[in-house]
């Protein structure tokens, strides 16, 4: 199906803004400004989702998310950015396994299954895209969606 991904981001922004424990401030940038999502809503939805979840768990008292969505004519490129713990480099091609989760001897005991990631990425492979991760510890961490566009 077609939607407008503007009108879901807010509206995820919004959720998550509501129901964090902490103070998250995000930040919105689309180019082009309108965006039409040629997919199945509830896959995409769930995909950000879990991009936002792990960008407000993995992170401190207060973080800043960053959204950064740019559309050629064949990609949609959409990034999540986060201010948070980051991912040791040693770990990072671990992270998208099923039950993966980093072991950390720090204070953020965060409670999760290791599900969401390898999710995510079985999601947006069978829609002919990928992810990627660029991170750095205790600086945060970029998850990149690379998705084609069918017309
Ligand atoms: P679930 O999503 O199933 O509730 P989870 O968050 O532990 O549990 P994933 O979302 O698959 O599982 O993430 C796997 C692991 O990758 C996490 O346990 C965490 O160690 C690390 N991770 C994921 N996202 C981030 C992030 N934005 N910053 C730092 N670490 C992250
Ligand atoms: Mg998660």
């Amino acid at each position: 199906e077609t939607f407008q991904l503007r009108p879901l981001m807010d509206s995820l922004i919004r959720q998550f803004t509501l129901k964090a424990n902490k103070e998250v401030r995000f930040h919105l940038d689309m180019q082009p400004e309108e965006i039409a999502i040629y997919a199945d809503k509830l896959h995409f939805t769930n995909m950000i989702s879990n991009l936002l979840d792990n960008a407000i768990k993995y992170s401190g008292t207060s973080v800043d998310i960053d959204i950064r969505a740019r559309e050629s004519e064949e990609w949609l490129q959409l990034s999540v950015t986060d201010n948070g713990i980051g991912i040791p480099q040693a770990q990072q091609s671990r992270v998208f396994e099923r039950f993966y989760r980093v072991s950390k001897g720090n204070i953020h005991d965060v409670k999760g299954f290791g599900l969401g990631l390898s999710y995510v990425k079985d999601i947006v492979e069978r829609h002919g895209g990928s992810i990627t991760l660029q991170s750095k510890e205790r600086q945060g961490s970029t998850f990149t969606l690379l998705i084609p566009i069918r017309k």
